[in-house]
Formats: structure tokens, C-alpha cells, sequence
């Protein structure tokens, strides 16, 4: 079987790791994310001599992933210090002379559950991380969704809770999902990182109140056939059923559908892949490159 190599490059780590066309992760190895030549050196050094006939890439943004485009394959516009309008592609295909397939880490995450974990079999997926930011990525039709760039749904406005004082932390939109519901919010808004609040808090309803807005306007814009939710406040299994009967409470039997009436526990659920959805997913993307070529 062909090997491939995925690369998981997040804010805070960048994780490696090789393995199969059939979505099988057989080595992985995790980087702290410091600057690009030191990052990206040890991410050299980890493939060189591994033979891989691929390599996909499922990074932090934002970035271009649109082939073509002057920028294609930079990441953009982040405010993570020395990483704003580095070309990653390039620096990749410098060093390896494979197919590279560039996306965002939630589009990649889509891709995977899609092709082998929760959505397998369905036309259509998106897959949401709840972490430090907010992100989420789609496949719609088989194919992930791009246009002038890609989606940044983690940015889209949603009601504020009545009871909710905090104003967001989001640097650009203040108040946006983002910056009232990522995990950095949670710990501003109730002087606890969001990891040590109990089960049962009132921060988890307030949570589901703002992922479940978000959810209404994903379900009402793209209609995917499954939804899955990642991430570190996922983490929290008790915000499942209270996403649940938010969402339902907030469609008001609008949307007809089995999914969301009898069945919406099987419809939003957490990544089958787990903890390697990011990286399988940059393995599918490391795939499509291939099958692309
Ligand atoms: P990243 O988004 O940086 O890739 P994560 O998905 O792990 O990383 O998200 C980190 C965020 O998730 C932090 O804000 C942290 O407070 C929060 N988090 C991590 N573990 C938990 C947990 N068990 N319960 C709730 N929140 C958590
Ligand atoms: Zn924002």
C-alpha cells in the first residue's frame, strides 16, 4: 500500500505522521509550533527518508488554499507572530518533490470523518472545533467547500444569552460565536479555564445556547447530513444533549427531518476519528493530491 504523510499544523503544535490510502494512521509525532524555520526544519527532518508518495496539510488560519491564486498555499492573515504571509506550500515542495494537498485543519477534518468516520457513506458532513477558536469545514456534494477563500463560520454572529455580561474576546468582531463561546471565553467570562468548571455548571447551558445559534444557521445555510463537533470544550460529553434540545427548541419543527426530530443524537456527534481527526483528515488531503495527480 502507498504511504502518505499528514501534517496537522495548528497554532500550538504541529503534528506528523505517516500512513496509509485507507485512512490508517501508522506513525505520528507532535512539534511545538515556535517559528517557521524552526518548525518547519523538524518537519523535514521527520519525512526525509520516509518515502512518502503524498503529503497533505490541514493548517491554522486563515489561509489560501484556493490553487491558482498568486498566495496559493501562504497562510495569510494570522496574528500568530512570524507565521502572517509564510508560504507553506512552497517550503513543502522544496523539500519534497510529492503531490501536496493544502486545506484548512477543519476542512481537513470534514474530509476524514467523511471519508472514513462518522459521514462514511453520506454526500455531505461539516465538522465544527470548539478549542481555542471556533472553526468549521464542509464537505457538500463529495467535494470541501471553497469559494473566494474558504468558510470561516466560526466568526458568524449569533443572539447573545440574556444573562451573558462577558463581550468577546474576538479581536476583529468582539462578540462574534467565536468570541463568546471558544474556550478562551469560557475562562474569561467565569474566572476558571473551561477544563476545571463542573459538569454541572451554568457555563455548559450558556455554552449550548451559543453553539446550538450557530448550528441553526449551518443546518438553515448548507443542510449537511451530519454534523460533528471536536475540539477541546467537546470534551464536555454533557453539552451533547444540551446542544440537542437547544438546536430542536431554536428550529421550532421548521426544518422537517427525522435527523433533527427522532434521531439528532446520532445527527450531531462527536469525531469518530477522535483525537487523530486532524490528522487523518491531512491524509485524506494527502489523497486527494495523489488521486488529483
Ligand atoms: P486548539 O484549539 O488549540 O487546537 P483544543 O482543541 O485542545 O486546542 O482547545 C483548547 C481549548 O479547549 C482551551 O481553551 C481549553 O480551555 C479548552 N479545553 C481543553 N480541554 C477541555 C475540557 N476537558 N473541557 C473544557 N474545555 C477544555
Ligand atoms: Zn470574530
Amino acid at each position: 500500500m502507498k504511504l502518505l504523510g499528514a501534517i496537522e499544523a495548528g497554532g500550538t503544535k504541529f503534528v506528523c505522521g505517516i500512513g496509509h490510502e485507507d485512512g490508517t494512521v501508522i506513525d505520528r509525532v507532535s512539534f511545538p509550533t515556535t517559528t517557521p524555520q524552526e518548525t518547519m526544519g523538524l518537519v523535514t527532518d521527520y519525512f526525509s527518508g520516509k518515502n512518502v508518495e503524498a503529503l497533505g496539510v490541514g493548517s491554522f488560519g486563515p489561509i489560501d488554499p484556493v490553487v491558482g491564486s498568486p498566495t496559493y498555499g501562504y497562510i495569510t492573515t494570522t496574528p500568530k507572530p512570524h507565521w502572517g504571509g509564510y508560504n507553506l506550500v512552497g517550503a513543502i515542495e522544496e523539500q519534497f518533490k510529492v503531490p501536496v494537498g493544502f486545506d484548512t485543519d477543519v476542512n481537513g477534518a470534514a474530509l476524514g470523518e467523511y471519508t472514513w468516520g462518522a459521514a462514511q457513506g453520506l454526500d455531505s458532513c461539516l465538522y465544527i472545533t470548539v478549542g481555542t477558536g471556533i472553526g468549521a469545514g464542509a464537505v457538500v456534494g463529495g467535494k470541501l467547500i471553497h469559494g473566494l477563500s474558504h468558510p470561516e463560520m466560526g466568526h458568524i454572529l449569533v443572539r447573545r444569552h440574556p444573562e451573558d455580561q462577558y463581550p468577546g474576546f474576538c479581536p476583529y468582531h468582539g462578540d462574534c460565536l467565536e468570541g463568546l463561546a471558544a474556550g478562551p471565553a469560557i475562562g474569561a467570562r467565569w474566572g476558571k479555564p473551561a477544563g476545571e468548571l463542573p459538569a454541572d455548571h451554568s457555563a455548559w447551558a450558556m455554552e449550548a445556547h451559543y453553539l446550538a445559534h450557530a448550528l441553526m444557521n449551518y443546518v438553515l445555510i448548507l443542510s449537511p447530513q451530519k454534523i460533528v463537533m471536536g475540539g477541546g470544550v467537546m470534551k464536555q460529553s454533557q453539552l451533547f444533549p444540551l446542544i440537542h434540545t437547544k438546536l430542536q427548541e431554536l428550529l421550532a419543527g421548521y426544518v422537517q427531518h427525522p435527523a433533527l426530530n427522532q434521531d439528532i443524537g446520532s445527527y450531531i456527534v462527536p469525531p469518530q476519528l477522535g483525537d487523530n481527526a486532524g490528522l487523518t483528515g491531512a491524509l485524506g488531503l494527502a489523497k486527494l493530491a495523489l488521486d488529483r495527480n
